[in-house]
């Protein structure tokens, strides 16, 4: 090689060395750098995480004040501050006791509502509140609960009827439903003829529905009928007194007797029967006690 060749190649080596020096101190570059940039965040500001390289300002906290369940707290990053505040205590009502309004402890264990302040219900409005407004059922007129109803639908055995009264304050007509009612006894009936051979019977129905409420026995009785005095039809058959049963019947007065009452053997022979039934049994099918015999 001669002396001239070395002395280029030389130059062009310096010139290299060169460049990788002004490269290595920044003032010049291959290529462009593209920063790779993290968001800021509360404490940090945008930074590129290749180079290090840093932009604008830390964002700062966002913080959310002190409540009685949590100190002062940043919402992004969760960093807090200080300790809780105080609780806010509101004051009892007809329906809470004194309590925070925030997280609704309650002030001390003991700590009661006040209960409503009740107003009586009028005509026009309900039972009220005097403190709080609440309310409670619907306006009540003033009747007489149990009295002075008028009925205006009987109830029978099988559907509710009606009542009405009106209002002492006002005059408005208040109704009420009746209940259905027990079965309602008709009178009596003979249902089958006594003959020598065979007893009768009497029954009664409910007037309603028909159902059976009651049922004795026709015996029969020979008897004798005479004219009294006055033209009346007497009838006298002292054998009615002798029976077994409790109690003998005047199926047409609704009266009962001891078989022994005087007034026995003039039942007339179809009104005459005779039961052993109690003595409430018979007053509530709508029989009364006779009032010479007492029974
Ligand atoms: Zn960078
Ligand atoms: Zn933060
Ligand atoms: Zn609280
Ligand atoms: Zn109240
Ligand atoms: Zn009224
Ligand atoms: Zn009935
Ligand atoms: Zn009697």
């Amino acid at each position: 090689m001669s002396g001239k060749v070395v002395k280029v190649t030389k130059y062009i080596l310096f010139f290299f060395l060169f460049c990788a020096l002004l490269h290595a101190c920044g003032v010049i570059r291959f290529t462009e750098h593209v920063h790779s940039w993290q968001p800021a965040t509360c404490t940090a500001p945008r930074t590129c995480s290749d180079c290090g390289e840093t932009d604008g300002d830390p964002l700062g906290h966002t913080w959310t004040a002190a409540t009685c369940t949590a100190p002062k707290t940043c919402s992004v990053c969760g960093r807090t501050e200080g300790g809780r505040a105080d609780h806010t205590w509101t004051a009892a009502t007809c329906t809470e006791p004194e309590h925070c309004s925030v997280c609704g402890k309650d002030r001390h264990w003991y700590s009661v509502s006040l209960g409503h302040d009740w107003q009586p219900a009028t005509c026009t409005a309900p039972k009220t509140c005097a403190r709080c407004g609440a309310t409670e059922g619907g306006p009540e007129h003033d009747v007489i609960e149990y009295a002075h109803w008028e009925t205006v639908v009987e109830a029978t055995c099988s559907s509710e009827g009606e009542a009405s009264q009106a209002c002492r304050k006002c005059g408005a007509v208040v109704t009420k439903v009746l209940p259905v009612s027990d079965h309602k006894a008709g009178d009596w009936e003979i249902v089958e003829e006594a003959t020598p051979e065979s007893d009768g019977r009497r029954a009664c129905y409910c007037v309603w529905c028909g159902k059976e409420m009651g049922s004795l026995p026709v015996k029969y009785t020979g008897g004798t009928t005479s004219t009294g005095s006055g033209g009346t039809t007497v009838y006298d058959n002292e054998d009615q007194q002798d029976t077994t049963a409790s109690y003998v019947l005047n199926t047409s007065t609704m009266k009962f007797h001891r078989p022994s009452c005087r007034d026995v053997p003039r039942i007339a022979a179809r009104n005459y029967a005779t039961s052993s039934k109690s003595r409430d049994y018979l007053i509530s099918i709508g029989y009364s006690p006779c009032g010479h015999c007492r029974p």
